[in-house]
């Protein structure tokens, strides 16, 4: 059965939105991925933490049954990221990044995850992504991940990294800046000329595209709430959803990296009804089934 092995951050995450503030709560592109990823399939995942890493919260990763054989726990601080949501909810304005034990992490691949062919490289220093997926040549899927930090201070190990993925999963706003272009359709052609097969460029409450090298291929609105409480994490758990279901189903026709975009969007819809990864711990596969099946009607003409 397909499993997939993912790479990114762990995180302490203390978030401002509209409706409130979480301190020093866990996040981090990795956890947010697997957790979405796990309710599709197995997921296994490589990152680092700190000394202080809240051991209840490594019992809450383990608790969506996600290997963390590569958990690698390292002297020093755990990565911490601030941001805040007040002045735009489809947009984290960053307060403050603290890499800590990410500033000099060499993963170690356990020998069991050598042969995987669902990789999917979450927002993380891009050198690190790259190093990853040079490991991993014959992975028959690979996404990848960023943010503008990377875009505008390693636009160049970004490139390289887009030769070797074959999904992009960007913000709107990511994607103009890394392009140069205003213009969506534009933005995801410059984007697919850089290698990937397929990009998702995603609008936040606006919805997501789907990019492929005959053009856009489809576009989805983002699954309509009532309140969202906390935006962090919304694109890792799209990817979650995203990557999930193209594992469990284990094609990457048109047809079902159409049907992928739903599932990553509806995964997004429930991280963002909580803080931090909780809508998560009372979440199951039926509940997923439920709100598809709603959002399938709301879309149909
Ligand atoms: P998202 O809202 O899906 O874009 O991702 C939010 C998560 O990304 C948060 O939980 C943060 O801990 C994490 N994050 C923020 N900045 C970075 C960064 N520079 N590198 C890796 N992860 C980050």
């Amino acid at each position: 059965m397909n499993r997939i092995l993912t790479i990114g951050s762990i995180a302490l995450d203390t978030v401002t939105t509209p409706t409130g503030r979480s301190g020093e709560v866990l996040g981090g592109s990795a956890t947010y991925f697997s957790i979405s990823a796990s309710f599709f399939r197995g997921v296994d995942l490589i990152a680092t933490v700190g000394e202080d890493f809240p051991a209840k919260y490594e019992s809450l990763i383990g608790s969506f049954g996600i290997g963390i054989k590569g958990l690698e726990k390292k002297k020093g601080r755990t990565f911490r990221w601030e941001g805040s949501y007040v002045d735009d909810l489809n947009c984290a304005k960053t307060i403050k990044t603290q890499l800590n034990v990410f500033s000099d992490f060499k993963p170690r691949i356990p020998e069991g995850y050598k042969n995987i062919n669902y990789l999917f490289l979450a927002n993380i220093d891009p050198d690190l992504q790259l190093y990853v997926v040079k490991k991993f040549k014959n992975s028959q899927v690979t996404g990848c991940d960023s943010m503008d930090i990377w875009i505008r201070n390693k636009k160049t190990v970004l490139k390289k990294l887009l030769r070797r993925v074959s999904f992009v999963f960007l913000n709107e706003s990511e994607a103009r800046l890394f392009s140069g272009e205003s213009n969506i359709l534009l933005a995801g052609r410059y984007i697919l000329s850089l290698g990937p097969k397929f990009a998702i460029v995603k609008r936040g409450e606006h919805g997501a595209a789907l990019f492929a090298k005959q053009g856009l291929l489809f576009m989805a609105p983002a699954f309509p709430l009532d309140t969202v409480n906390d935006p962090t994490g919304a694109g890792d758990a799209f990817a979650g959803g995203f990557i999930g279901y193209l594992a469990k189903i284990g094609k990457t026709d048109n047809s079902t990296v159409r049907k992928a975009l739903l599932y990553g969007s509806i995964m997004a819809s429930f991280a963002v009804e909580d803080f931090s990864i909780n809508r998560f711990l009372r979440l199951n596969k039926k509940d997923i089934e439920a709100r598809h099946n709603k959002f399938k009607k709301l879309i149909r003409p």
